[in-house]
């Protein structure tokens, strides 16, 4: 068994979560890799991994995962709350089912990742909880106006749980990206070209040079704790 802890990684079958999940796991630490469709990544064979498939909006299956993992790996020292996707619509055509949804995953799903290690990391007086948010964070948008309200709510809840928790020595991480090469526009079943297209041809970065950003962040010594960073492509203006 690894003697680096545990690391959990949610939305890790594509994408940025794919993509920490193999640096982390290079790095030696066992992972707990969920996703609703999650199935073994070819180059993280002979690993120490456990993949769940996990709806994040389902705290008890979320909760059984990681108790499942830390019965194999110890506790959870680090985990990156990183499930998600992205819809853009004008509200008045989206079905509600479909908002509702979004809110759940995007809030509820983060809430439910650091309901399910808190209590441990704050007893313990050490941990790592990295909240995938968004530039639409700090931004509005009109035609993804879920998203955005979502990825709102994900800042406010690293900026209070930061406030609650780092007296506890629990470091909270909110990082807010955008325009990384990944599968996001599939949820909108169009091609990565025409997602491109309706973005006016945007630059972006790749999801190994945000996870290397976001490595170095969890590298650094316990005490020390970037807050909150934005990372776009130099040349974007939004
Ligand atoms: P991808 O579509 O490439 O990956 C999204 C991952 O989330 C997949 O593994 C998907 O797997 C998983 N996922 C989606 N819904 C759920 C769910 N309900 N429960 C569990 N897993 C789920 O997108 P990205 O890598 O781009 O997105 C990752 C995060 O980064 C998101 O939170 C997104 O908002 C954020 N982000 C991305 C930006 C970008 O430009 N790409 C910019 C700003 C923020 P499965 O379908 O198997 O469940």
């Amino acid at each position: 068994m690894s003697n680096k802890p545990l690391a959990v990684i949610t939305g890790a079958s594509h994408g940025i979560g794919k993509t920490l999940a193999i640096k982390f796991a290079e790095e030696g630490h066992p992972c707990l890799l969920i996703s609703r469709h999650i199935e073994p990544i070819p180059e993280l064979e002979n690993k120490a991994i456990l993949y769940e498939k996990v709806d994040v909006t389902d705290f008890h299956a979320l909760q059984s995962a990681i108790q499942k993992a830390e019965a194999l790996y110890g506790k959870t020292e680090c985990i990156i709350n990183n499930a998600g996707f992205l819809n853009i619509g004008e509200l008045r055509d989206t079905p509600i089912e479909k908002c509702n949804y979004e809110l759940d995953v995007l809030v509820k799903g983060v809430l439910n990742g650091v309901k399910a290690v808190i209590s441990d990391m704050s007893a313990r007086k050490s941990g790592t909880i990295i909240n995938i948010s968004s530039l639409g964070d700090r931004k509005p948008y009109p035609q993804a106006i879920c998203y955005h309200a979502s990825k709102h709510a994900v800042r406010c809840i690293s900026e209070s749980l930061q406030m609650a928790e780092g007296k506890n020595n629990v470091r909270v991480l909110n990082i807010a990206p955008g325009l990384v090469k990944t599968n996001i526009h599939t949820n909108m079943g169009i091609s990565f070209e025409e997602y491109c297209r309706n973005l006016g041809n945007p630059t972006f970065l790749l999801p190994e040079e945000l996870a290397d950003i976001i490595m170095f962040c969890w590298r650094l010594p316990q005490h020390i704790c970037i807050r909150d960073i934005v990372v776009m492509p130099t040349d974007c203006t939004i």
